[in-house]
């Protein structure tokens, strides 16, 4: 009787879920995933923490989702936290990628899989799988963006261009860098584009944790020691937290004024703040990398490896993470400027009208 009483009990419960229209959301009968995130402070991370909780929730797995706020140790013992709670699998986006080799042993001792999402986890054999977009491409766009610009390949120029660069613990920042360079080094050579300050190499123009007041300061000071009697044409930014530190900085000495107009200015992922500065003229071009799609990605990695499936990658030969090459699964970046953001942002609604108003 007892045991036909419990299956009644079991019976409604999951009638009850299922009207609920919930499915089994987070019961976490599918699995228990930890998502260790590195900072609440760009919009990227929020998107992709939030999307990746939504479908998993939707498939019935239990989440537990942790900003590390760009210190290392924090996103360290949240890790430490999410093995101690019994997870299945993590998902990381680590703060600095060489830096949790110990937690990722004390993960491997537990038989936790973990995929390094976005951000490659470095010098570590304990690292299952990839996800992440294109980073090398995301570094032609952004370079080839200012080559049409500038008309390079017409043989225009010499144009001035500064160079900026991601945090040298990113690895994605150091790829990034050299798509960049397998379009510029040519002009650079011929001397169509001219970096005045002399600054090209990945370590003089690196920006410690992508952030963009010390992108402001370094701006400054390039503009102060560089360009009293040159104007400035084009800075290749990575990204949109940069760009606007640098466009602050632009501002501060006269450019976006009708005799001045600002130069061509690049991005990455096209936050709300950085596609309201191209629909006003500052920033000129952002790289749209759908946190949609890579969450779909990884979500589909995760499902194939609780069912014991084959895991979906496409590049099992670029990633080396100094100990091992992670199978990877890479998504197409975008190139997103002011005549195609509406049919790439807004008709794909990644974002609405009034999200990008001024
Ligand atoms: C990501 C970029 C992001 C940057 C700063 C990189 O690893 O790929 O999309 O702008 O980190 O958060």
């Amino acid at each position: 009787l007892k045991k036909g009483i419990l299956a009644t009990v079991t019976l409604l419960s999951a009638v009850v879920l299922g009207a609920c229209g919930s499915g089994n959301a987070s019961t976490g009968e599918s699995g228990y995933v930890g998502i260790a995130m590195p900072t609440k402070s760009m919009e990227r991370w929020i998107s992709d923490g939030n999307n990746m909780v939504t479908e998993l929730e939707k498939l019935g797995y239990k989440t537990d989702l942790q900003y590390g706020e760009d210190k290392v140790e924090n996103q360290i013992a949240q890790i430490e936290n999410m093995i101690t709670k019994g997870v299945d699998l993590l998902v990381i986006a680590p703060i600095d990628g060489s830096a949790l080799t110990n937690v990722l042993e004390k993960a491997a001792n537990e038989d936790i899989e973990v995929i390094a999402y976005d951000r490659l986890l470095m010098n570590s054999e304990h690292v299952d799988y990839y996800a992440t977009f294109d980073n090398f491409g995301v570094g032609v766009l952004q370079a080839s963006y200012i080559e049409d610009a500038l008309n390079l390949s017409e043989g225009e120029g010499p144009y001035n261009i500064e160079l900026f660069s991601g945090s040298p613990d990113d690895n994605n920042a150091l790829i990034n860098y050299d798509g960049v360079m397998s379009v510029f080094q040519q002009y650079l050579d011929s001397g169509q584009l001219v970096v005045r300050s002399g600054q090209t190499k990945f370590s003089q123009i690196a920006t410690l944790r992508w952030d963009g007041s010390t992108a402001q300061g370094r701006m400054d000071n390039l503009l102060s020691a560089n360009y009293s009697d040159e104007t400035l044409d084009a800075v290749l930014s990575p990204n949109d937290t940069i760009s606007l530190g640098v466009i602050s900085s632009l501002k501060g000495v006269g450019y976006g004024s009708s005799d001045k107009p600002m130069p061509v200015i690049t991005g990455q992922d096209a936050d709300q703040a950085g596609v309201k500065s191209i629909i006003a003229g500052e920033q000129t071009q952002t790289v749209f990398k759908d946190t949609r799609i890579l969450a779909k990605n990884t979500i589909e990695m995760i499902e194939a490896i609780f069912k014991g499936e084959e895991v979906p990658v496409n590049d099992t030969e670029t990633y080396d993470n100094s100990v091992k090459v992670v199978p990877t699964y890479l998504a197409n970046p975008i190139s997103v400027d002011k005549e195609n953001y509406k049919a790439e942002l807004i008709d794909t609604e990644y974002y609405t009208e009034e999200d990008l108003a001024q």
